[in-house]
């Protein structure tokens, strides 16, 4: 076994690194006060080369495997998850349906501009009354003649309503299969056309400045070309977008979790109480110790998870249990951080105040860790 990164990986992470450090850092607290998107930030990860990054240079990627995926978005989280959020749903959700199940027309269409960052795009499976069970879509399509007519809602759609944001790929049922239950089909819907809007949610607890819609579909027509792959493939496209999302969201828990053990460690070597660094203390020392410690195993589990995707191998388990550890890990690295820092870890002036709200979303989006539990339970046959 071979656990060193290639030199192309440990460049990207230095440079993902040196980035987040100097231009997301500094600014992170400001937009997620202000409950801001940031053109600027997202223009210049675009010029670093961060959306579609694993796509083929034929489309304008950067032909990178999804281990350099994983590592690029655990150093964007070290500093803030918006802004890991923002590229993270653009890659796993908004590009890589588009890129996987897409035909030549539609990849030669919106990829490159997708690639080159200068249009993000919303995956918009969840509604109102269908989370979890994201199958139960009450959203419908409909073909009449040469068009699709979409109607219904979706709720909580990454990156869908930006000044940037380009169109959504929409799940939607396309009628009942012989067992009564939705045959799902996925769309491509582009902003501006008549019948569908979004808009931005506000008032999130946290991923603040990474923007989040409401997509609304009244009699909205889209051109019978539209329909993304094959007529009732939308279940199977989901649940194969979602793998690959797991393995981003895996890396969002790890950076954040690296991110708060680093501002923990550091504040309790300088804070002093009783004439001694609050990190002399044994209490303290095992929390950090434990944090240590956890975030290895969680790379360790998730590294491996993208190496068996590059290798094509089934990664479906590893998937879950990567998202799963990864963002409980750091959900306790979060509640460590804060407590270490007393009092002033629930002040907004101290970044693990930020760290501990933007952990939660790890532990419901892309499939709760609740159903991340049925997936992995049900893959190792416990039913
Ligand atoms: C900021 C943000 C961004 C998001 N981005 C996107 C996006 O880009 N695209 C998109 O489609 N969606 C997106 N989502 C939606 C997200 O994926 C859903 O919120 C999530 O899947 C859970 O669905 P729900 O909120 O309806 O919860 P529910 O499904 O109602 O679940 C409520 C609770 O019940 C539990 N539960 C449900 N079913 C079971 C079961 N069978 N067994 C045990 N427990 C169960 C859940 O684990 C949870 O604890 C986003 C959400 C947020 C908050």
């Amino acid at each position: 076994m071979d656990f060193r990164l290639s030199m192309e990986q440990s460049i990207l992470r230095e440079s993902v690194r040196n980035f987040a450090e100097k231009e997301i850092r500094p600014v992170a607290r400001q937009l997620d006060e202000a409950e801001t998107f940031s053109r600027e930030l997202t223009k210049i990860m675009a010029e670093l080369g961060l959306f579609g990054i694993f796509v083929s240079q034929q489309y304008g990627g950067q032909e990178l495997d999804y281990l350099s995926y994983a590592i690029a978005v655990e150093e964007l989280a070290r500093a803030d998850a918006s802004q890991a959020a923002t590229v993270a749903a653009a890659n796993s959700l908004g590009i890589g349906p588009i890129y996987y199940f897409g035909d030549e027309r539609q990849k030669r269409k919106y990829l490159p501009k997708l690639c080159a960052g200068e249009v993000l795009w919303g995956f918009g499976l969840t509604e109102p009354d269908a989370g979890s069970d994201a199958g139960a879509c009450l959203t419908h399509a409909v073909l009449d003649g040469a068009t699709w007519v979409i109607n219904g809602s979706k709720i909580f759609i990454t990156n869908a309503s930006t000044d940037i944001s380009g169109g959504v790929t929409v799940m939607a049922s396309t009628g009942k299969g012989s067992d009564g239950r939705n045959e799902l089909s996925c769309f491509l819907i582009e902003s501006g056309t008549p019948g569908y809007t979004a808009r931005p949610m506000h008032g999130k607890m946290m991923w603040r400045a990474s923007n989040t819609s409401t997509l609304y579909f009244e009699d909205c027509r889209i051109p019978k070309e539209n329909l993304l792959g094959q007529q009732g493939k939308g279940f199977h496209q989901m649940l194969a977008t979602l793998d690959g999302g797991r393995l981003s969201i895996g890396a969002m828990g790890l950076g954040g979790a690296q991110g708060c053990y680093e501002m923990a460690l550091k504040y309790a070597k300088e804070r002093k109480q009783f004439g001694r660094p609050i990190a002399s203390f044994q209490a303290n020392a095992f929390k950090l110790a434990d944090m240590a410690m956890e975030i290895d195993c969680a790379r360790l589990l998730l590294y491996r998870a993208c190496w068996l995707r590059d290798q094509g191998q089934p990664f479906t388990k590893e998937a879950a249990m990567a998202k799963l550890f990864c963002s409980e890990v750091m959900g306790r690295a979060a509640n460590h951080a804060v407590q270490l820092h007393g009092g002033y870890g629930l002040m907004k002036e101290y970044d693990v105040e930020r760290f501990y709200r933007d952990q939660k979303l790890l532990e419901i989006g892309e499939g709760t860790s609740e159903i991340q539990r049925i997936v992995i339970a049900r893959l190792i046959g416990a039913f």
